[in-house]
């Protein structure tokens, strides 16, 4: 059976802390997908010039932020890696033209191991990441998606993390309820995953209201438009959840 490919907003690395509703949904995602046989996580908190892949056996946790409680930093996600996943990602991503790297270092940031502590607390499926690009823009991650997408039916769950609206200025500046700006975005993008928008959601900036004030820096947008080209050609997607933490969106996707 193939798995679905999942995007879901990450938020403060401080969430697994949390009884919030994005942390209660990410808790119990994992039970309603079940066991993949691994992961390949797109987190936006690996951003390089071309796509990068994770090469370690035992990836370590790394602590990418400060200034959090020390509860935070007693953490760890030791789940195992995947080196032969990350060979046959790379050979996909080969044939479909893409120059890519391979990091033996690299362990696992926050984007990829705060989602997964909640929805798989056992660490123990391995689990390897795939960078972002935020120089090259959303249609080249489109297509890094589509490349990938015969993993799924190979057992393997492709989840991007990022944030759906993600404005760390407007969060950290103005600390009162969710915008009217972050929610016209937000209700956009859930309509256009549900339309199976594919050309607008790549043309996001454009079409999209308030898609500058959404996504300043692509980073967080873009691990979405990976996990859409994974849902395949033709896809229509669902919306998994849908909460905000200030003007932060917390919206989660299924495609495929
Ligand atoms: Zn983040």
């Amino acid at each position: 059976m193939s798995l679905p490919a999942v995007f879901v907003s990450h938020g403060a690395p401080s969430l697994p802390l949390t009884d919030s509703p994005a942390a209660a949904f990410l808790r119990g995602l994992g039970v309603t997908l079940g066991r993949p046989a691994a992961i390949l996580c797109v987190s936006a908190h690996w951003d390089s010039e071309r796509p990068a892949l994770s090469l370690a056996e035992r990836p370590e946790t790394i602590y990418d932020f400060r200034g959090f409680p020390d509860a935070l930093y007693r953490l760890t996600y030791p789940a195992p890696g995947a080196p032969e996943l990350a060979r046959r990602a790379a050979g996909l991503l080969a044939a479909a033209g893409e120059m890519l790297e391979l990091d033996a270092g690299r362990g696992l940031d926050h984007g990829a191991w705060v989602p997964l502590l909640l929805m798989y607390p056992e660490a123990d499926i391995p689990v390897v990441q795939l960078s972002v690009q935020s120089g090259r823009g959303a249609a080249p991650h489109l297509a890094l998606g589509r490349a990938l997408a015969p993993l799924r039916d190979e057992g393997v769950l492709i989840l991007g993390s990022g944030g759906a609206v993600h404005n760390l200025r407007q969060f950290f500046g103005n600390p009162g309820a969710t915008p009217d700006w972050a929610l016209a975005f937000d209700d956009w993008l859930c309509r256009q995953v549900e339309a199976g928008a594919v050309e607008a959601l790549v043309d996001y900036r454009a079409k999209a209201p308030h898609g500058r004030q959404a996504h300043p820096s692509e980073e967080h947008f873009l691990p979405l438009h990976v996990a859409l080209g994974a849902g395949g050609e033709n896809v229509t997607g669902r919306v998994l959840h849908r909460s905000f933490d200030r003007s932060l969106s917390m919206a989660a996707f299924a495609f495929g």
